[in-house]
């Protein structure tokens, strides 16, 4: 059934809260700046209640379903973590105060700078980036300065193989840089020897996901690193997909320079409707000194007795701010919980499942979809959503059925060199009995791919709306359910 719009729920006069009586004197606003009119729906309270319940339980989400979305690392968040980050000393700082008066925030952050330099193997770590993508940004303008520092300027090409986030082309784009697409050898890897072929003192460096986007983890990754480096290039590792190998392996022993966690993915902070998320960068340490600041220091020499002192510091040649205040300290206090909660062996165990679940279903779905990169996987495969047989019918459509049987939509048609892609994920948080459902669904709408088409063409049909004109969506946005009138 399609939920009314609340303006359609008004009616005149209707309130939905009682305001106690002014106490003091109404002073009118001045002239022309009092609206005329305020076209708002007028609603009691248990109908805005029900409204709005009801609305939230049309939507998709980890609390109500498996969201198998690859790449993204939909997984459960421990609610301990929420709780957390809305205690009021920390919830309630003010980004202005004076750092004397912060002291816990501060170690907070200082602590988490630390763990995650610990994690992913490098001298330090920033903070400031709001996201993933931001995180790249910050990444690639510090690989920049690190080349035009040493007087080294005609370095203007990154190098990214042809299996990479979109996002990774766009940054270095952003960051004023030519594109070199590289690409993937018949196992998934970086092609080597294209990559030989097309390093040398023109190339910032390369930028690569690992566990990448097939969610095989590259095989040939010191050879690659080495062959960048022998040019005198950098190596950026993305690193939305740290959800399958922390506590395993760390990026800067396998010589990366820089690389970005995003928060929000591997380290527990709900996401999928817009942020905020957080996307530190971590660096070797032939880069600390280009880190945006402010980053949070330790006051040495406070003697035995005394707590440990905090300030914020911004590096020698540092690229300045990326993003305004601290961050977006809320998904770090909720990274800060999430890795004390689990410690060094909750995490890796964490990798360990996150791996196993692909794994598993991986092998359960293998004879009814073709694996175009057929081998063990880290957190996450990509199958192809087509079938020779059932000509007609197209990942899309898989997508739109598994919406009937309960469950989110794996990313599809990403990546771009798999045909038909569904990108799958399960995250370490799914137990066996959701596993065994997601995989019975799946292998049901393959053989109804074979048999009954048009029920995979017109699917969803749980929904109150079926198939939307996506691009009329996007292209002819209609934010307004009607034309407000507001007069001066
Ligand atoms: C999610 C993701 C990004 C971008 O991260 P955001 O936090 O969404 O900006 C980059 N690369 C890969 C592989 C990703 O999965």
């Amino acid at each position: 059934m399609l939920e009314p719009l609340i303006y359609d729920l008004s009616r005149p006069g209707r309130q939905g809260v009682t305001l106690p009586a002014c106490d003091v004197p109404p002073t009118p606003l001045p002239d022309g700046l009092a609206r005329t009119t305020l076209d708002l729906p007028e609603v009691d309270q248990l109908t805005v209640v029900r409204h709005f319940t009801r609305l939230s339980q049309l939507n998709m989400g980890i609390d109500t379903t498996m969201y198998p979305l690859g790449s993204c690392t939909m997984k459960y968040n421990p609610r301990v973590n929420e709780t957390a980050a809305r205690l009021p000393g920390l919830a309630a700082a003010h980004p202005l105060q004076d750092p004397e008066t912060v002291q816990g925030s501060l170690a907070l952050m200082f602590a988490l700078q630390e763990w995650l330099a610990d994690i992913g193997g490098f001298a330090g770590v920033s903070l400031q980036p709001a996201a993933g993508a931001q995180g790249e940004l910050t990444g690639v303008l510090m690989m920049r300065a690190y080349h035009l520092d040493r007087g080294d300027t005609k370095r203007t090409k990154m190098l990214i193989p042809n299996s990479a986030h979109g996002t990774n082309p766009a940054t270095a784009n952003m960051a004023g840089l030519e594109v070199v697409e590289i690409p993937s050898d018949p196992r998934g890897n970086v092609d080597l020897e294209a990559l030989k072929t097309l390093c040398d003192d023109t190339v910032v460096g390369l930028m690569i996901t690992n566990p990448n986007t097939l969610g095989l983890f590259e095989e040939h990754v010191e050879e690659v690193v080495a062959a960048v480096h022998a040019c005198g290039g950098l190596v950026y590792g993305d690193g939305a997909n740290m959800n399958a190998i922390v506590g395993k392996v760390r990026p800067g022993d396998l010589g990366f320079d820089v690389l970005h966690y995003n928060l929000h993915k591997t380290f527990s902070t709900p996401h999928g409707g817009g942020g905020p998320g957080s996307g530190p960068v971590g660096v070797s340490a032939r880069l600390t000194d280009f880190l945006p600041g402010p980053l949070v220091a330790r006051v040495q020499d406070q003697g035995e007795t005394q707590p440990p002192h905090f300030s914020l510091v911004t590096p020698p040649k540092s690229i300045g701010r990326m993003k305004a205040f601290w961050g977006n300290f809320g998904v770090l206090v909720r990274a800060y919980a999430y890795i004390r909660a689990n410690g060094p062996d909750g995490l890796r165990g964490n990798s360990e499942y996150a791996v196993l679940n692909a794994n598993y279903l991986r092998a359960k779905l293998e004879d009814v979809y073709k694996l175009p990169y057929d081998r063990v996987c880290k957190h996450e495969f990509v199958v192809e959503g087509v079938w020779a047989d059932a000509p007609g019918v197209h990942a899309l459509d898989i997508a739109k059925r598994l919406v009937d049987y309960g469950f989110h939509a794996p990313t599809n048609y990403f990546p771009l060199i798999v045909h038909e892609a569904l990108m799958i994920e399960p995250t370490e948080t799914e137990t066996r009995e959701t596993l065994d459902r997601f995989v019975h669904a799946l292998r049901t709408i393959a053989e109804e791919a074979h048999t009954q088409p048009q029920l995979l063409k017109d699917a969803p049909h749980t929904a109150p709306l079926s198939r939307l004109d996506e691009i009329a969506a996007a292209k002819q946005l209609v934010l307004c359910c009607r034309p407000v009138a507001l007069s001066a």
